[in-house]
């Protein structure tokens, strides 16, 4: 039976904490928030732990965990090798949505990093989760809790609808306040890489960086093999208009129009609230991400805005993307592996 403990946010039962610990330094798995999603935990140096992780997601040998430690300080027990940028990267934002990808330490289990020789560290800034790696004691090597290829999970319930008796516990405290994953930067190139755009914009990076980062590319599969190009999929096709604002509204619309009135199928779409009434008034069902201009918002309510449209039972979901702006990019990543199929304008309509 999986134990669910309600937690506060910010001050979490120190008990709950402990308990929550103590399953970790005895092998098991638990459920834990964090600023970004809810990460599905085990003792990252218990091979056998480890194990269970990957039983439980169904998630493939060959994409790496996240190892999650509650200060900078730990990074030495994970990475042969932390250099001075990632303390100045930790300097200015850790706690947070960040993960640095750095070489590997020999006691980390080679089933944690995929057998590569490099490991991804992130100190989260959730309370519950930083008082569960206190009370744990050990690093934590925690990916999403969902199932393989699924939706990211930013409440308790997606963890036990995806999981349920897999987990040992869950701590709940809520909704999780940024609902993307963490930006992923490799430190192992000259200059750093961005693997994954996420909870904390590139802008910010670049700025502490003093220079761009390099963005991987579509070879980027065997850089960050967990990133692959059909993700974070809802259970039913996302259809995904990717262009200027103008183009992708009304491509939207007008293909909302065409599959709720003229073939009568059951539409839903994630869109901002400025969307909402017209599309309302062809009997769409619709997940509101928000005011447009309001990025944390929208990212906050993508997942599970998607898993609510797939409970409503809809046969087609349309989304559209918000730029390419601070969270703009990350939503975007995320909304282009969620996808079945991407529209976008034809040559010579693009644009703003
Ligand atoms: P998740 O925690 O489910 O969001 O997945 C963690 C992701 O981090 C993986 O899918 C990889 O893309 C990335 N990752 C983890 N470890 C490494 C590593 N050593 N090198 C590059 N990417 C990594
Ligand atoms: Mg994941």
């Amino acid at each position: 039976m999986t134990q669910v403990l309600t937690v506060d946010p910010q001050t979490p039962d120190p008990a709950a904490l402990a308990r929550a610990g103590q399953v970790l330094r005895r092998g098991g798995l638990v459920a834990f928030p964090t600023e970004t999603v809810y990460g599905l935990g085990a003792n990252a140096l218990d091979p056998a732990a480890v194990a269970r992780i990957f039983a439980a997601k169904g998630r493939p040998a060959h994409d790496p965990l996240i190892v999650h430690l509650a200060e900078p300080d730990q990074a030495a027990q994970v990475a042969d090798q932390v250099p001075p940028i990632a303390h100045r990267l930790w300097a200015r934002f850790a706690p947070g949505p960040l993960t640095l990808v750095l070489p590997k330490h020999p006691a980390v289990p080679p089933a944690v990093t995929a057998g590569k020789p490099t490991v991804a560290v992130r100190i989260p800034g959730h309370p519950v989760a930083l008082g569960l790696l206190r009370a744990a004691g050990v690093p934590v090597a925690a990916p999403s809790a969902n199932k393989f290829g699924h939706t990211s999970p930013t409440t308790a319930q997606h963890v036990l609808d995806d999981l349920g008796a897999a987990v040992d516990l869950i701590l709940d405290a809520g909704p999780t306040p940024i609902g993307v994953e963490s930006t992923i930067v490799d430190l192992t190139t000259d200059p750093p890489t961005l693997l994954r755009p996420g909870g904390l914009p590139r802008e910010a990076l670049e700025a502490v960086l003093g220079r761009p980062l390099v963005v991987a590319g579509p070879g980027a599969e065997a850089r960050a093999p967990g990133m692959l190009p059909r993700h974070y999929a809802p259970r039913v096709p996302l259809w995904l208009f990717d262009g200027p604002r103008a183009w992708a509204r009304e491509m939207l619309w007008q293909t909302a129009a065409q599959l709720a009135r003229g073939q009568g199928l059951r539409v839903g779409a994630l869109v901002p609230t400025e969307d909402a009434a017209r599309l309302r008034a062809l009997g769409v069902q619709v997940a509101d991400l928000g005011p447009e201009a309001d990025l944390e918002t929208a990212a906050r309510r993508l997942f599970a805005g998607l898993r609510g449209l797939e409970a409503a039972g809809v046969e087609v979901i349309l989304a559209r993307t918000l730029g390419e702006a601070h969270l703009g990019l990350a939503i975007a990543d995320r909304l282009r592996r969620a996808a079945a199929q991407v529209l976008r304008p034809p040559h010579g309509q693009r644009g703003p």
